[in-house]
């Protein structure tokens, strides 16, 4: 069966990530979790005390930093030069201050990089938000997911009850709108659906649903590739 690439591009707390695990886990796809990348790197600026609007020096702390996803059990982990940063990669100075990073040129370009060779085989699932635009403009499935600013708000804050975290519903909506209006404007590779892409309102599918329409999609594609 062919293995195909899978773009899943979305606003934040789309979804995404969620969706295209099980997705991944499905198909027996890799799962690429682009946005995890951008939040590593975010953390080693504000560990190494950088200014995130300073971008030479931005540049010059993560140009040679090693990130790489550790699977074991079905758990991925996101490791950073060697160091488990799964769990701080969520936390809250890491959110604000990743759109900053994650909006200059230079940092980008080693991350697409980076993406690009983790897809040379297919059967790979990736998720971000230049996904389908940018990284593998020919993916052979691109979704874009979408959902609404409230329902989006409403699930940031049940995962973050899960984790022990309490979150003012208004702050959440407002930090959540923040940083997409901040993706969806900058210059480099901005938060966009491509041409081609396919839109997926999850605003009132559950999860199953939600991965049920992507694995049929795909396995639609499969088919006819191989037929
Ligand atoms: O997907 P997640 O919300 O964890 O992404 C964190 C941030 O990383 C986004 O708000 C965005 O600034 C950046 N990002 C990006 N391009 C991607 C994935 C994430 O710019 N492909």
């Amino acid at each position: 069966m062919k293995q195909i690439v899978i773009a899943i591009d979305g606003p934040a707390a789309s979804g995404k990530s969620t969706t295209a695990k099980l997705t991944a886990e499905k198909l027996n796809y890799i799962h690429v979790d682009t946005g995890a990348m951008y939040r590593a790197l975010t953390l080693k600026i504000i560990k190494d005390n950088i200014d995130p609007e300073d971008e030479k020096s931005v540049y010059n702390a993560i140009r040679d930093c090693k990130i790489e996803f550790e699977r074991k059990n079905r758990v991925t982990k996101v490791l950073l030069n060697g160091k488990d940063v799964t769990e701080t990669i969520r936390n809250k100075e890491v959110t604000s201050a990743v759109s900053a990073i994650s909006s200059y040129k230079r940092v980008r370009d080693l991350m697409v990089a980076q993406q690009r060779r983790m897809c040379t085989d297919g059967g790979v699932v990736l998720e971000g938000r230049d996904i389908g635009t940018v990284v593998v403009p020919n993916a052979d499935l691109k979704i874009f997911m979408i959902a609404s600013i409230e329902e989006r708000a409403k699930r940031r804050q049940k995962e973050l009850a899960e984790k022990g975290t309490t979150a003012d519903f208004a702050d959440l909506i407002k930090d959540i709108n923040e940083r997409d209006a901040k993706d969806s404007n900058r210059t480099e590779s901005p938060l966009k659906k491509a041409d081609d892409g396919i839109i997926l309102d999850t605003s009132n599918l559950t999860i199953n649903q939600q991965v049920d329409f992507i694995v049929n999609k795909a396995l639609e594609i499969i088919k006819k590739i191989d037929s």
